[in-house]
């Protein structure tokens, strides 16, 4: 099996029940202390099941970073329950977050994050470094990552060598690397221009057919419409979309089964 196939709906997953979801929030919200406090998000139930593509689309302090924190594993909720792949997260320690995040999710940031020094094929490895693996397996998964997102003639380019579009697909490589239930993709086209973007975004969208859960997060309406659905984020709600000026409404973000 390719390292890039990936698993399966419905498994069972360490420490965890049987769940096809991969994400489920209830009663999530999370308040920053302030002074004054700000509830940034509020959210009712969330589903995300196994193979969709959700994107959530939402202006600038609507809680776009915020939810990502939360979903991310990167800032735990002020109350409510998060499970990952069935894994209530709120029983967990930081360092078992940390090891959960780095097996589970796949990050995408708009800004690429990558080492400078570090050659693409030592940028994707870096990934597996908390699996204990040795050096020659985490290069060697590394180069059938470069390879599947298209830069298998790229292995040894510095990030400053190559293009934006070729170091977002070292992103999503890099991402891809530790064969996570969850593609976390924060505006991965933002920094991009349009013949780069739509390449980066065709590779998401393989990736999601070949199996792999994608959730994005995206002030972009065009590229929101790439989704398999789309909610928007207003106020730290999730809402159906509504024409501007509409007044929000809780949504309740449901697994399609
Ligand atoms: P977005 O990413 O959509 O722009 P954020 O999640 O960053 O939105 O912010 C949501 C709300 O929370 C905004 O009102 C913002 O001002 C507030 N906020 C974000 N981070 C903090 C923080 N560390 N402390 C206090 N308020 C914050
Ligand atoms: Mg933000």
């Amino acid at each position: 099996m390719s390292f890039w196939r990936h698993r399966p709906a419905k498994r069972q997953v360490e420490n965890g029940p049987l769940s096809s979801n991969v994400i489920e929030l209830v009663g999530v919200s999370l308040t920053y202390s302030g002074p004054p406090p700000v509830e940034a998000l509020r959210l009712a139930t969330v589903s995300v099941p196994a193979g969709d593509y959700l994107t959530i689309v939402g202006r600038s302090g609507s809680g776009k970073s915020t939810l990502l924190n939360v979903i991310g594993l990167l800032d735990r909720p002020t109350a409510g329950v998060y499970r990952l792949d069935g894994i209530d997260t709120g029983e967990l320690s930081d360092g078992e977050l940390a090891s959960l995040r780095a097996r589970r999710i796949g990050f995408v940031f708009q800004s690429f994050h990558l080492m400078p020094h570090r050659t693409a094929t030592e940028n994707v490895g870096l990934a597996l470094l908390y699996s204990g693996t040795s050096s020659a397996t985490r290069m060697s998964v590394a180069r059938d990552a470069l390879d599947r997102v298209g830069l298998s003639h790229r292995l040894g380019a510095l990030p400053t060598e190559m293009s934006g579009g070729e170091r977002q697909r070292v992103a999503v490589a890099r991402a891809l690397a530790a064969q996570p239930s969850l593609l976390l993709c924060d505006e991965p086209t933002g920094n991009l221009d349009s013949e780069s973007a739509s390449v980066v975004l065709e590779l998401i969208e393989e990736l999601w057919r070949d199996g792999l859960t994608v959730l994005m997060i995206t002030h972009d309406e065009r590229i929101a419409g790439l989704g398999r659905r789309t909610v928007e984020i207003r106020d730290g709600q999730l809402t159906q979309p509504t024409a501007t000026g509409e007044r929000a409404r809780p949504f309740e973000v449901q697994s399609r089964g």
